[in-house]
């Protein structure tokens, strides 16, 4: 069985002066290999903690991937710990040698004494070529006997295993050309060609707490696995499968998806990269429908996002900013009597402002946004967080309220306020029939 750590070497890791990308770029390269990844570790450039990190991970999984350290300078210690690891001798590697100082030759640079410990490999370790840098890597595969050797005890159930020790340089661009160069096809061999496929199911108007109620039966599966998760204010459940090929994986994920369409219904609303707004636009591009957009609290945000979306000419008639009353009473005819009476938060002033714009673009649907985004600004009667999302389209007109919580900052309530008004001209589109011409 393969399963894998990835040990990242370097302090300025731990001090997060870098960000450890190499270690979100393995991990998603390892599941689509169908490996399990089962432990990220980060250790600082230090010999003892990198040689007890090894051990570790040698003692519980059965890959070792590590990244960094693998430099000219004192500080780069991947290749000496090992070896130190396992006793074994560093021999120098000359053809390795001659080609980094190729490397500096072919720049005009005589080759630092320093750069020559990057020909070192442990006696009995494979060459993992470097393509774009000087170091390359090492591939060692590690038998029971030179375990415990080393004194590393195995965890009971990899007793026996042979163990893959991996290493790879710090650099983003060159760990991943020698992975995909030379350790991918490796991997695949290892594990028989299998792959891993998953999609992920777009939720919008249910929390994660009620997803996962609805869906218990399916989350304990194992082949495929169902995993809510939750963010940015919706809430999506991924389906994994592995398989020896990705034909099959899918055929182990699809009867599931059809099986979470069917209980979701409306609260599903898309797959993978869609979003609210990519959706509705395609929506609106298959109904041949324009819309437009008044918007007051949001500063813009929902014009943001619909035109975010290449080819969203196609269907955005107008949208405007009417922040101030007068912008309000000018632009949409807004009565200011209405304005007085009930105020520019409220259900009568969404409603007309999606009336105003729909009239003045001629759209098919409109949306008018008020509210309190906060913080300050609210009252006892209108809190931060209360917004009014007007819908005007077909000669009716609805309004949604919603009651944002006031702890949330400016930026969250605007950014839940257009997701809100997004999925409610999905709903409405959904009631519409597709235009023959699509
Ligand atoms: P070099 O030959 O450049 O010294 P190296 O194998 O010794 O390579 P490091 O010195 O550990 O690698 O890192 C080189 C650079 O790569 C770092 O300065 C950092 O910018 C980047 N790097 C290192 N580790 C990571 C990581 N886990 N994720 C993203 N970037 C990293
Ligand atoms: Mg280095």
């Amino acid at each position: 069985m393969s399963n894998a750590e990835i040990l990242c070497i370097g302090t300025e890791l731990l001090l997060g002066d870098v960000l450890n990308t190499n270690a979100h770029y393995l991990s998603q390269e390892l599941a689509k290999l169908g490996v399990n990844c089962f432990f990220h570790t980060t250790v600082g450039d230090n010999k003892a903690r990198i040689k007890e990190c090894l051990a570790n991970a040698l003692a519980r999984t059965t890959i070792v991937i590590t990244s960094g350290g693998l430099g000219p300078t004192a500080d780069d210690l991947t290749i000496e710990c090992i070896a130190e690891l396992f006793e074994a001798e560093l021999i120098m590697d000359e053809s390795i040698l001659s080609r980094i100082e190729g490397f500096f030759r072919e720049r005009g640079l005589e080759m630092p004494r320093s750069n020559a410990k990057q020909a070192l490999r442990p006696e009995g370790a494979d060459l993992l070529p470097n393509p774009t840098g000087t170091a390359p890597g090492i591939i060692w595969r590690i038998r029971e006997k030179q375990l415990e050797s080393a004194g590393i005890r195995s965890i009971p159930e990899l007793v026996g295993e042979e163990r893959l020790i991996i290493t790879f340089p710090g650099v983003p661009y060159e760990l991943k050309r020698m992975w995909e160069d030379t350790a991918t096809p490796l991997l695949l061999q290892r594990t028989g060609g299998a792959t891993i496929y998953s999609k992920e199911l777009k939720h919008f108007g249910i929390g994660e707490s009620a997803l996962a109620e609805k869906f218990s039966d399916l989350l304990n599966g194992n082949n495929p696995t169902v995993a809510p998760y939750a963010g940015n204010g919706e809430c999506r459940l991924r389906v994994t499968a592995k398989a020896a090929d990705l034909q099959s994986a899918r055929n182990l994920v699809d009867p599931v998806i059809e099986e979470i369409k069917k209980r979701s219904g409306v609260l599903l609303y898309g797959y993978d990269d869609d979003t609210l707004e990519s959706v509705v636009g395609e929506m609106l591009k298959e109904r041949g429908m324009t819309i437009a957009s008044a918007e007051s609290c949001t500063g813009g945000l929902l014009s943001k996002r619909l035109t975010d979306i290449p080819g969203s000419s196609e269907y955005i008639a107008l949208n405007v900013v009417t922040y101030a009353n007068s912008a309000k009473e000018n632009m949409l005819a807004i009565d200011p009597q209405l304005l007085e009476k009930h105020g520019a938060v409220s259900k009568e002033c969404a409603e007309a402002m999606a009336r105003g714009i729909r009239s003045l673009a001629k759209a098919d649907i409109a949306i008018g946004i008020t509210g309190v985004a906060g913080p300050g600004g609210g009252t006892p009667e209108k809190p931060v967080g209360l917004v009014y999302i007007g819908l005007a389209a077909g000669g009716q007109v609805e309004c949604r309220e919603l009651r944002l919580p006031s702890r949330l900052s400016r930026k969250e309530i605007r950014h839940r306020t257009v997701n809100e008004a997004l999925n409610l001209v999905r709903l409405y589109l959904l009631t519409q029939c597709k235009t023959a011409a699509h």
